[in-house]
């Protein structure tokens, strides 16, 4: 028995699965989830001493790689000033105008624990704000594991969800509309049939929880040119891509203004922070100032705080993005020609991999990932796990470019998926 099965067992005895989330069991890829012991820079070290190139990165926080020495001074400094008080103080202070003053439809935020929390209070502010229940989500996108997102599309009344989760009632997923990505006709049927109950319509606006399904701009635009014009708010889910993809995440790449926004992951610079944010008018509607209840006894928490500041004040100038989109090229065109028919998507610094089975035309939607895929994916995952490099495990989730790889780790990553798709 390895190291790691010994944990494993023992970790199963004490917690479901062994672990806390989980995608780390590795049930999406089979065998044994490897049990980590450190972390720095972009490597990751198990408990016998293995090292790997990281490409999960604590899947989405630690764009500037593991234990950065900015945000680790940052922390050691916040520590020797206590651990959080429950009290006003200054340090939530400073990250909410660090991040109001450059990102102009975030007036106002509330920092939350995670991105679930984000997105179930966004949709608790958006139903109070209209005055409405429906919600609409798309099929593909991943909001958290609040209950009404736990939906997928339902066989019966058009548009209507079902539960995705156990423990889901029908009286929360009849209140969700699951919608297909990148159609617009079938959006223009949801919204004609109940736009006028429609509290918020939710997206991701890079969807990048099932696998890497870049939109069209214009199927962005026609959601938020429908959302107004039906008197529902339109919330961009940016946990993943605020702060990846550019400063401003995807709102600011598209111009699309979102009533609503959430964010976590890179806003807490690895620590668990989440955040929703959106113009004054609508934020002052939270508790206290307004009768929409939201609380949190480690809101805020101050060690988080001092992360995601030094986090974001590390982003902000732009360097950091402009080194992230010369690696993505590099590994763009070290695969542009597909090998074994593996086809690399890549937006900003994330990246997935995919059989090109479909033809040349990007992939927009779930139902296009040619079958063979989920089934085909595990071998490379763990021929590259072998060879030192630890890719997410799961054929879904997307990989991650951080400031701590070097053009050398690209080049390693090419090779070896080069060598592990070709068997
Ligand atoms: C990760 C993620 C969430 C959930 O965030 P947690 O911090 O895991 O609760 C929500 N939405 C999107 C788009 C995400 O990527």
């Amino acid at each position: 028995m390895s190291e790691h099965e010994t944990l494993l067992a023992r970790a199963q005895r004490v917690t479901p699965g062994g672990v806390h989330s989980p995608v780390r069991a590795f049930g999406q890829v089979g065998g044994t989830p490897r049990f980590m012991a450190r972390a720095a820079g972009a490597q990751l070290t198990d408990v016998d001493g293995h090292e790997y190139t990281d490409y999960c990165l604590a899947f989405g926080p630690l764009i500037l790689g593991h234990a950065h020495p900015v945000v680790q001074a940052a922390l050691t400094g916040a520590i020797e000033r206590g651990l959080g008080s429950g009290t006003a103080e200054p340090y939530s202070l400073e990250l909410a105008e660090f991040i109001a003053q450059r990102v102009p439809w975030a007036a106002q935020l509330r920092f939350v624990n995670s991105g679930t929390e984000a997105v179930m209070t966004a949709l608790r502010l958006a139903r109070a704000a209209t005055g409405r229940h429906l919600l609409l989500k798309f099929a593909g996108c991943y909001h958290g594991h609040v209950d009404a997102m736990l939906v997928r599309a339902g066989s019966g009344l058009a548009g209507r969800g079902e539960g995705s989760s156990a423990g889901i009632p029908p009286g929360v997923t009849d209140d969700t509309l699951v919608a297909p990505l990148d159609d617009e006709a079938a959006l223009e049927t949801l919204l004609a049939r109940h736009g006028s109950r429609l509290a918020a319509a939710i997206i991701e606006p890079l969807p990048a929880n099932h696998g890497l399904l870049p939109q069209r701009e214009d199927f962005l635009r026609a959601l938020a040119e429908g959302c107004r014009r039906h008197g529902a708010l339109l919330i961009l889910d940016e946990v993943i891509s605020g702060f990846r993809c550019g400063f401003t995440g995807m709102a600011g790449r598209t111009g699309i203004t979102p009533d609503l926004v959430t964010w976590g992951k890179i806003i807490g610079g690895g620590l668990p922070v989440g955040a929703l944010a959106g113009d004054a008018a609508l934020m002052r509607l939270l508790a206290p100032e307004g009768p929409v209840y939201q609380a949190g006894t480690l809101a805020a928490n101050p060690l988080a705080m001092a992360a995601g500041q030094a986090t974001l004040a590390a982003l902000a100038d732009g360097s950091v993005y402009r080194q992230l989109e010369r690696l993505g090229q590099r590994l763009e065109a070290a695969l542009a020609d597909e090998p074994g028919g593996w086809r690399l998507v890549r937006r900003d610094s994330l990246f997935w991999l995919h059989p090109a089975d479909g033809g040349p035309g990007t992939l927009r939607d779930p139902a296009e990932i040619p079958e063979r895929h989920a089934r085909d994916w595990p071998a490379i995952f763990h021929a590259l796990l072998d060879q030192g490099i630890y890719l997410p495990p799961s054929p879904f989730e997307v990989g991650f470019l951080s400031a701590a790889h070097t053009p050398g780790d690209i080049d390693r990553l090419a090779a070896a998926l080069r060598q592990a798709v070709a068997g």
